[in-house]
């Protein structure tokens, strides 16, 4: 199945297994607390409700929801030590100076994308302060060459993570889908490569994709998607 046949609708189910196997042995995992959570707070919610219904139950509840839903989905970092990411060329259209922010779509074109992960190095460990510079085209293939439109630089927080706002990028003449990264730790050199969104079905005519470098699909229903990779470091 290819990620265009994805963009067609199929059920979610069928596109979570797909994720699934396409992150095989390095999938990432909800937590096992997470799974959990829903039931408990349910629980707890209802027999209140049952002996003194409170001015806002319906309220209260669907926090103690949302908060279950969003540890849900939180992910622990893929790495296995040693492997690590492949570096990648710039290409012709990195602008330098972009500016900070996590979210770089200022409206453009294209479906959706939340993009988070970890910085990590090559042990697994996580490295706060490291600088990670995205760009990419729009859903249409094009760059904003003249301004910042899909640039933006962010520095990862305490636990290495970073967390990108953006829209799937559209292929381009000889380009598959594809998101360009500058990752700089703090006073070490610049790692350059670039993401791919697995099993699209140009991929295989892209001489610079490499399966390694796919974004792992956590959810996708044909109007919005959240993925997730891991920066590992070479050593
Ligand atoms: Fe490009």
């Amino acid at each position: 199945m290819t990620w265009d046949m994805r963009r067609r609708g199929l059920p979610i189910g069928v596109l979570l297994a797909s994720a699934a196997l396409a992150l095989g042995a390095c999938v990432s995992a909800t937590t096992d607390s997470a799974t959990s959570a829903p039931a408990a707070t349910s629980s707890s919610s209802s027999s209140s409700a049952v002996e003194s219904p409170p001015a806002t139950p319906s309220l209260d509840a669907a926090e103690e929801l949302d908060a279950a839903e969003e540890s849900a989905e939180v992910v622990t970092p893929t790495c296995t030590p040693g492997e690590s990411l492949t570096e990648q060329p710039e290409g012709p259209y990195f602008t330098p100076g972009a500016p900070e922010r996590m979210d770089i779509t200022d409206g453009a074109f294209g479906t959706p994308l939340t993009l988070t992960g970890y910085v990590l190095d090559d042990n697994c460990e996580p490295i706060a302060g490291a600088t990670v510079d995205f760009w990419q085209a729009d859903g249409n293939g094009s760059y904003d060459n003249s301004g910042f439109i899909l640039r933006g630089n962010q520095t990862t927080d305490a636990n290495g993570a970073y967390t990108l706002t953006t829209v799937i990028p559209g292929q381009y003449p000889g380009r598959t889908e594809h998101i360009h990264v500058k990752i700089a730790p703090s006073g070490g050199r610049t790692y350059t490569t670039q993401l791919y969104v697995p099993d699209s079905e140009g991929n295989n005519r892209d001489r610079f994709y490499v399966p390694g470098m796919d974004i792992a699909i956590v959810s996708y229903d044909g109007s919005a998607m959240v993925a997730t990779f891991d920066f590992v470091l070479p050593a």
